[in-house]
């Protein structure tokens, strides 16, 4: 039986390329492993798929009784069923470990960089492997989209010069081009349902005892998402009821470098001690704030305690 290689809920680029590529690279050292995903790929990942020709992975909804690597995520909550009954040999991420434990020792690759592509990128050089085109076209791409065009404040220089190396590999010559075609593609919410947009890159985090969500939408210009803003505030409320403490929003405006954040919380103050804004729970702007994972779930795990 084959390993699998398996990126986080809700899977975006990153999760779903590192799946690719780590499959790719453990399958080169011997290993029988191939990627899966937990859901289809988001019309970002479905247009760095097509680009270089790469398949999207299977789709699995329960690793009970398997052997697999995480990528892109370590933490329970982003886990799909039967994790507690899988044999977990390996981790490669960029996040904050999370409470994933194992029995065994395992491979744990977990560096503070942009993109779990970059740290993908070191490995492949660790072990002397040469990466695949296609490949290495989709890294360079989830590096683009992790680091909003290296513009977030998770990107480190590791991420820069993964890019540039891939780049050469893929055969691409304008990278910021290929990342603003890219970011347009993932600023359309035309036909996409009100659950989709929220859900398309969404996580819930226990927080001192709370169920949090916090989505996140990066597009180009904040007003493509002027006509979806009431009907995605209904959204978050429906979301909200199903039992979380509070349910955030980030529409991100990655040119104006900023968020505006909806909510529904029982406890909006809790928006004032992260970020320092007054709010009775009518969105907030939050100038700077790009990234869900430097800036907002460190704040908001503080303003929970
Ligand atoms: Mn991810
Ligand atoms: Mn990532």
């Amino acid at each position: 039986m084959s390993a699998l290689a398996l990126g986080h809920m809700n899977p975006d680029t990153d999760s779903i390329i590192a799946a690719i590529a780590a499959a790719d690279l453990y399958s080169k050292r011997g290993k029988d492993v191939t990627p899966a995903a937990q859901g289809k790929p988001t019309p970002e990942t479905e247009f760095v798929l097509n680009k270089f020709g790469l398949t999207a992975p299977q789709v699995i909804d329960d690793v009970a009784g398997k052997d697999i690597y995480l990528v892109d995520f370590s933490d329970l909550a982003q886990a799909p069923k039967g994790l507690a009954e899988a044999n977990v040999l390996g981790i490669v991420d960029h996040h904050k470990l999370g409470d994933v434990t194992t029995s065994s020792p395992l491979e744990a690759w977990i560096w503070p960089v942009g993109c779990t592509g970059t740290v993908l990128k070191n490995m492949y050089d660790f072990y002397g492997v040469e990466i695949p085109k296609a490949i290495a076209g989709g890294m360079l791409c989830a590096i683009l989209s992790d680091t909003v065009m290296f513009k977030s404040p998770t990107c480190t220089d590791a991420d820069k010069k993964a890019v540039e190396a891939l780049a050469k590999i893929a055969g691409v010559d304008d990278v910021m081009a290929l990342g603003m075609e890219m970011f347009k593609v993932k600023s359309a919410v035309d036909g996409a349902s009100m659950k989709d947009l929220v859900f398309r890159d969404y996580k819930d985090f226990n927080m001192n005892g709370n169920k949090v969500g916090i989505g996140q939408l990066e597009v180009v210009d904040l007003s493509i998402l002027d006509k979806v803003k009431a009907g995605l505030q209904e959204e978050i409320a429906k979301v909200k009821a199903e039992g979380r403490h509070s349910v955030f929003l980030l529409l991100t405006d990655i040119m104006k470098e900023g968020s505006e954040m909806l909510m529904v919380s029982d406890d909006p103050s809790v928006v004032e001690k992260a970020f320092g804004v007054k709010t009775d729970g009518a969105p907030v702007w939050l100038p700077g704030v790009m990234s869900r994972k430097k800036q907002v779930v460190p704040n908001f795990e503080k303003a929970f305690k």
